[in-house]
């Protein structure tokens, strides 16, 4: 049985986040609804209201957070409300002026993504002389490096997703369209304990070709190669997959591009190790494909950080320097995508470890068949 995140658990966190913020030259984090709220105090509240609900963490400051009245007393039994100094707002009153007495008036903040920018607009309007930037640009690893009791939930979800793969393949998929497979998949998610389904890509002979294509009403026939990639949430943090099936036998040219994509995806795992930059990742598995003659047609980054949320930083992409480091947890997932033919993607989520990579996904990586 998984432990349950403790108050001390999310007291770390703030105490982490709050000098990332103090290095970066920020006054602090205004964290709203969402992901990072989730994170920082495992508190989500519908986030369907226009009323603003915010936690400030800041140095020398203990954290504090205010709610909409008549929120309070659900915040306040959130697991992290014994390390929070609450505060609350009336409908009638100006909510930004009290939220405002939280802040430095001349500070400079990391706000959350998810902030309305309505929100943001007036807290800027009641401290004319605070300003603020992206969390994800101002602190992108904020959340990046994930805790043990994380790891566990990052496993857990892993080999939930494995185990939908592995029935998945039993089923029939030629005479089915995409959108019943991607069905298939959604229930089999759930089945596997998900609470939430972020994504059940089923990409089939051409559709394979175009990363971007999530489903569609074509009928799967004898021949297709079929991309399948989904993920989504289970206990809170996150699943992402990919495995790339063949209905019936497969030509010598699929075999070949397959064997591609297979050596890639093994070369970017190899690759990891605490100390090297993240680029290095996409280089290793890029020059596998390049070297074969294709390039051209692996057209996007190699991989994305995953937890709370299924993509998030670190990015496996040339250009991001910041290295590797123990309790990062990443998808390593190269393609090759062939114009109005198929397509063929790998996709592991690997943690770092000391010693290199940890895959969560230990499905077959070989060609499964499929009838
Ligand atoms: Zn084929
Ligand atoms: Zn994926
Ligand atoms: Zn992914």
């Amino acid at each position: 049985m998984t432990r349950p995140f403790a108050t001390e658990d999310f007291r770390r966190r703030m105490a982490r986040a709050s000098r990332q913020a103090a290095d970066a030259g920020l006054s602090g984090l205004l964290v709203t609804p969402g992901p990072d709220l989730l994170y920082f105090t495992g508190y989500a509240p519908i986030a369907i209201t226009e009323r603003i609900t915010l936690l400030a963490i800041a140095t020398e400051r203990e954290p504090a957070m205010i709610v909409p009245i008549l929120e309070r007393s659900d915040a306040e039994i959130c697991p992290a409300a014994d390390a929070i100094a609450f505060s609350d707002w009336t409908d009638g009153d100006d909510p930004y002026a009290a939220t405002a007495a939280l802040m430095d008036p001349d500070g400079r903040y990391a706000i959350s993504d998810s902030a309305w920018a309505m929100h943001v607009l007036g807290l800027q309007a009641a401290l004319p002389e605070s300003s603020y930037v992206s969390m994800t640009t101002a602190l992108p690893m904020l959340r990046a490096v994930k805790d043990a009791d994380e790891i566990e939930r990052l496993t857990a979800a892993g080999a939930a997703a494995d185990a939908c793969l592995e029935e998945l393949v039993g089923v029939r998929f030629a005479g089915r369209r995409e959108t019943e497979i991607a069905a298939d998949l959604a229930a089999l998610l759930r089945k596997h304990g998900h609470s939430q389904v972020d994504f059940t890509v089923v990409g089939s002979g051409p559709n394979g070709a175009n990363p971007h294509h999530e489903m569609g009403e074509r009928m799967i026939e004898e021949g297709d190669m079929v991309v399948l990639d989904f993920g989504g949430i289970k206990d809170g943090y996150g699943s992402d997959t990919t495995r790339t099936v063949h209905v019936g036998p497969p030509t010598e040219e699929e075999r070949e591009v397959f064997e591609i994509v297979r050596r890639a995806q093994q070369a970017g795992f190899d690759a990891v190790r605490p100390g090297v930059a993240c680029q290095e990742i996409d280089r290793a598995a890029r020059k596998v494909i390049a070297d074969a003659g294709y390039g051209e047609y692996f057209i996007h980054r190699v991989g994305h950080g995953i937890g709370t949320t299924t993509h998030e930083p670190p990015y496996m992409i040339e250009g991001e320097e910041h290295p590797i480091e123990p309790g990062m947890c990443f998808s390593i997932e190269p393609g090759i995508y062939l114009p109005g033919r198929f397509g063929v993607r790998i996709e592991d989520i690997v943690v770092a470890t000391e010693d290199g990579g940890l895959r969560l996904n230990n499905t077959d990586r070989g060609m499964r068949i499929v009838s």
